[in-house]
């Protein structure tokens, strides 16, 4: 919009263009600041927790300070270049599974046992502290083909942090990752979704990473049990999703052998977030047509009524 707004409207079919581009531009931009608004309004910067285990401090955070409740929406590109990604057009049924706030001592291995019996390769969107507390188990899954990537430090909501608090969850935490992987982290999910564009224009043009959301929200951080989380995401998913869970809940654990094996007999095929984001295509599979399920419909409802 602001290369928009910036250009001299010199003849009356510049104006009219201009005109035309904020007409529609509009919806989005009021969609846009209400989801800002929603996010801002249903998360908090969680409570910093003394003692426990590691796993029990995320676990903590995350009961602490509930996720936002919305389903991110994209600015349509019409509108300039988008700032966060929640799905990708592709040809094909590939899809990304995503696990936040690990890794889990007590979980994560487990996890990467269930994916390497099917072959799967996921993206774990990881905690600095708690990577630099198990370098092992990052080590474990980049060798076992998943990409890793950065969630912040210690699960701060983003948009409430200042410039040196901003650098210090993003900046040493793609430090800690990249001391185990060699490799630079090129890809970051804001803790509980809190962002806004100006937050997601700043991570990626000063630290470097694309900021990635989700499309498909099992809530399996509310621990509703393995039977919900599944069937949440197999209602949920549709070619070019990306699919978000935590892997230090037991219930999303539990879940997952028996969601993996209904979404691969459906055809559909797991890819890493960079590798899904590089098949984005301009002629993408379109989604099957199917009723959601109620538990997918009750979650909806409740969706509606906290944003
Ligand atoms: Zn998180």
């Amino acid at each position: 919009m602001s290369r928009l707004t910036e250009k001299p409207a010199f003849c009356p079919a510049v104006r009219i263009a201009t005109l035309l581009a904020v007409i529609l531009c509009l919806p989005a931009l009021l969609r846009a600041q209400t989801n800002q608004n929603a996010s801002e309004s249903t998360s908090s910067t969680p409570a910093p927790v003394v003692g426990g285990t590691p796993d029990e401090r995320a676990a903590s955070v995350q009961a602490a300070a509930p996720m936002a409740m919305q389903t991110p929406q994209e600015l349509p590109s019409a509108c300039g270049e988008r700032s966060y990604v929640t799905a990708v057009p592709v040809e094909g049924q590939y899809i990304a599974m995503t696990f936040d706030d690990g890794p889990s001592a007590a979980l994560t291995p487990h996890l990467l046992d269930i994916l390497k019996q099917r072959n799967i390769k996921v993206t774990f969107f990881v905690l600095g502290q708690l990577v630099q507390e198990h370098p092992e188990i990052i080590a474990r899954a980049v060798a076992e083909g998943h990409e890793i990537a950065n969630h912040s430090w210690d699960h701060k909501a983003l948009n409430k942090l200042g410039e040196g608090g901003l650098k210090h969850e993003l900046s040493d935490t793609s430090e800690a990752i990249s001391k185990v992987t060699g490799k630079p982290v090129t890809l970051m999910r804001p803790p509980y979704g809190a962002t806004n564009p100006r937050l997601n224009r700043a991570i990626e043009k000063e630290y470097g990473m694309k900021v990635i959301l989700w499309s498909v929200d099992p809530f399996d951080w509310k621990r509703p049990g393995p039977q919900a989380v599944s069937q949440r995401i197999l209602a949920g998913t549709k070619p070019g999703a990306i699919i978000l869970a935590h892997d230090i809940h037991p219930g999303t654990i539990e879940a997952m052998p028996a969601t993996f094996d209904a979404l691969l007999a459906k055809g559909y095929k797991f890819v890493t977030v960079s590798e899904l984001l590089a098949m984005e295509s301009k002629n993408p599979t379109p989604a099957p047509a199917a009723s959601p399920s109620p538990a997918v419909q009750k979650s909806a409802k409740s969706k509606k009524k906290a944003a």
